[in-house]
């Protein structure tokens, strides 16, 4: 027993291309969590509250303006901070969000090509703690090359707004999430999510639990 439990709530988000195995690590690291003790608060984004949810519907859906984009993804994050993220903390609860901040600068500022000023920006203003930014304790990339995102998702009914997008822009994406893995090691850590689900998950049942802990 690693006895996570005995550490302060966490908050976890969990990152990647369209198709890269986010919502079936997500749900196994949940169920994980829970015989570790820990009864996770899961979420997602954008969304995680009735607002956001309706949001999320445009944005997945809706042509709009680039920067138009931008604002809607951190004014359901705000609300998302302000509802569910940060109550639950309070309460000691665990969050597990299914992408956050990381997201927007893959997609938004690495996949559509928005100012990272403009970006660092917003990231102040909604996440902002004086000097500091709220920002999860661990974000787990799943990294994949997009054409393998691509093909696991080709088993999918429908193709929201982003899966629709072509190659390189996946592959922009997917850099992007690895410019923001590189200059915060600490916090973003890259999975090689090309292995099996089962090598995937022994390998985040070791190395979560350390991670968590702030060893490399
Ligand atoms: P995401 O949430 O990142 O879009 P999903 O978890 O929905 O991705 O996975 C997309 C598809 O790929 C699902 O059918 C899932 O079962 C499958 N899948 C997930 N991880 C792997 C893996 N490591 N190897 C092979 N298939 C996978
Ligand atoms: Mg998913």
């Amino acid at each position: 027993m690693s006895e996570l439990n005995l550490l302060p709530a966490r908050f976890i988000s969990v990152e990647g291309v369209d198709g890269a195995g986010k919502s079936t690590q997500l749900n196994w690291l949940a169920d994980w969590l829970r015989t570790q003790g820990i009864a996770p608060v899961l979420t997602r984004e954008p969304g995680g509250t009735p607002l956001g949810e309706k949001l999320r519907a445009l944005l997945l859906s809706e042509a709009m303006d680039l920067e138009t984009e931008a604002l809607l993804m951190f004014a359901a994050r705000r609300e998302h901070l302000a509802q569910v993220i940060e109550p639950a903390l309070a309460r000691g609860e665990w969050v597990v969000s299914d992408r956050f901040t990381d997201a927007t600068w893959a997609f938004q500022v690495g996949g559509r090509g928005l100012d990272a000023a403009k970006f660092t920006a917003l990231e102040h203003w909604v996440q902002g703690r004086g000097e500091a930014l709220l920002q999860p304790h661990l974000t787990l990339v799943f990294d994949v090359p997009p054409d393998v995102g691509q093909a696991r998702m080709a088993a999918r009914a429908s193709l929201d707004r982003f899966e629709q997008e072509a190659a390189d822009f996946h592959a922009r994406v997917r850099a992007a999430y690895l410019e923001r893995a590189a200059a915060d090691p600490q916090r973003v850590k890259v999975i090689d999510a090309t292995r099996s689900i089962e090598a995937i998950q022994t390998g985040l049942a070791i190395d979560v639990p350390r991670w968590l802990r702030g060893e490399a």
